[in-house]
């Protein structure tokens, strides 16, 4: 109620927050909070550990990483001059940061593999739009140090696992490969040869990109360019032998775990550092912005940025569309877990010395951990009861000169309406066991 209200008056304040970046309000936090707390306690059952990197980075560490020809550095970037004149950018995305910070601090000498996750805001210029956003976050894991397939097994199962643990179901994992440096140059020639005599209906980001990275055709969203790429060669087509290995191995793994999924021969992703797998989890649910998750292999990137040669893997989450998704009435069954949290007991007080009393008892209880909400400045006991309904507070207490004299507190559950009358000295116990039981 308090949230629409607000929004109601929005056209009368001053300011707002910038097109495309959102404010993240209860109830909704809820909802990402667990979901942070179900990808530390799963990530972690992984041997994954938190890597916090920097929002804002030199722009070179991008461009070089992304690719010049990329949606992102091309259109994407949040790019500015600091006083000193220096190119620096809002990170579009955490893989960049993490490689950097993985060579610069030479964690390369830690025995192999090393694995961290990551979360927080990224940043892109893009059309705001449903699921698409300037200030969006995003989960996400880096491993470095092995190119043995167990660990793209692994990885995509503890996606799979993360989003099962949620609740959430009906999503598509599809998983492709895109070859290697040594495959990858006959499907270059071949992607050539197939978009040479197409070239002029070719949007103009990708009549450059012809020139420069044909791959990133088969990435474009330009309509005319999904019209033309039909029937274009597929990189599966092209794998050479260890990259086919790599890719059943697998495979073979995935059936191993029970993990299913789907190949997408057509998915190639956006960044221009992926090599061998990759892969994504789309929803039908999220209209035209379907993809939660996406992530894939970058075996190259470590030494481009000056380490030693270092196979790598990763996914990036995004936040708001699983958010989304856990939002969805039809999956009501989360929704129920997902109760936004309320006041375990409210202490309504009538008088000065019962007020004072009052907070000395919500003081004590609060140090155990429970959360108790008390009235403030003199309100009514009719208001503070409507406060504590509203609040949907477990208990209510209430305290007056009577009970003062007497010693006594009324206590109501509200859920029930059943009341009594305690001892002051026994609240503590009092609520330590019911509130045991209710928790339970
Ligand atoms: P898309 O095809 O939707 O533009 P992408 O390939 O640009 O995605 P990645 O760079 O792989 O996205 O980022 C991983 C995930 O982050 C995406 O699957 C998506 O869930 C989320 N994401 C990417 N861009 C945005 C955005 N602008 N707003 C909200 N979420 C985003
Ligand atoms: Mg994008």
């Amino acid at each position: 109620m308090r949230f629409r209200r607000a929004q109601s008056r929005r056209s009368a304040e001053r300011y707002s927050a910038l097109k495309g970046i959102q404010d993240i309000l209860p109830p909704d936090i809820y909802i990402w909070q667990r979901v942070e707390e179900t990808a530390r306690e799963i990530f972690s059952a992984y041997g994954f550990q938190e890597l916090r990197a920097p929002i804002i980075e030199a722009t070179e560490i991008f461009i070089r990483s992304i690719g010049e020809t990329t949606d992102i550095v091309e259109k994407e970037m949040y790019t500015f001059s600091d006083k000193a004149g220096r190119s620096i950018t809002l990170r579009p995305e955490g893989t960049a940061p993490v490689v950097r910070c993985y060579v610069e601090n030479h964690l390369y000498n830690l025995p192999s593999p090393q694995k961290f996750f990551y979360s927080g805001p990224m940043f892109r210029y893009e059309r705001p739009q449903a699921g698409r956003f300037r200030q969006f976050f995003q989960i996400g894991v880096e491993a470095f140090g092995t190119s043995d397939p167990k660990l793209d097994a692994e990885i995509f199962s503890m996606l799979r696992l993360f989003i099962e643990r949620l609740g959430l179901k009906g999503l598509n994992f599809e998983v492709n490969s895109i070859g290697c440096e040594k495959c990858r140059p006959d499907y270059r020639k071949a992607l050539l040869n197939f978009f040479s005599g197409r070239i002029n209906g070719l949007c103009p980001d990708c009549k450059r990109r012809y020139e420069y990275n044909p791959l990133r055709i088969l990435d474009c969203k330009v309509d005319v360019c999904i019209e033309l790429r039909k029937g274009a060669p597929r990189v599966m087509d092209f794998l050479c032998n260890e990259c086919r290995e790599h890719f059943n191995a697998l495979l073979s793994l995935l059936k191993l775990l029970n993990v299913p999924y789907v190949i997408n021969p057509d998915m190639v992703r956006g960044l221009d550092y992926y090599t061998r797998t990759t892969f994504e989890v789309t929803s039908e649910q999220l209209g035209a912005q379907n993809a939660v998750a996406a992530g894939g292999r970058y075996d190259r990137l470590v030494e481009e940025f000056g380490g030693p040669p270092t196979p790598a893997i990763g996914f990036a989450i995004g936040m708001e569309r699983l958010v989304a998704l856990l939002r969805t009435p039809t999956l009501n069954q989360v929704q129920g877990e997902l109760r936004t949290p309320a006041p375990e007991i409210f202490i309504a007080t009538i008088g000065a010395p019962a007020e004072k009393e009052g907070l000395v008892i919500a003081n004590r209880l609060r140090e155990k951990g429970i959360w108790v909400e008390v009235g403030y400045a003199g309100n009514s006991l009719k208001s503070q009861l409507r406060r504590a309904d509203r609040l949907s507070a477990g208990y209510v207490l209430i305290i007056g000169d009577d009970e003062i004299s007497s010693g006594k507190l009324k206590w109501k559950r509200l859920s029930d309406g059943s009341q009594g009358e305690i001892l002051f000295q026994e609240v503590y116990d009092f609520f330590f066991k019911n509130l045991r039981l209710i928790q339970s």
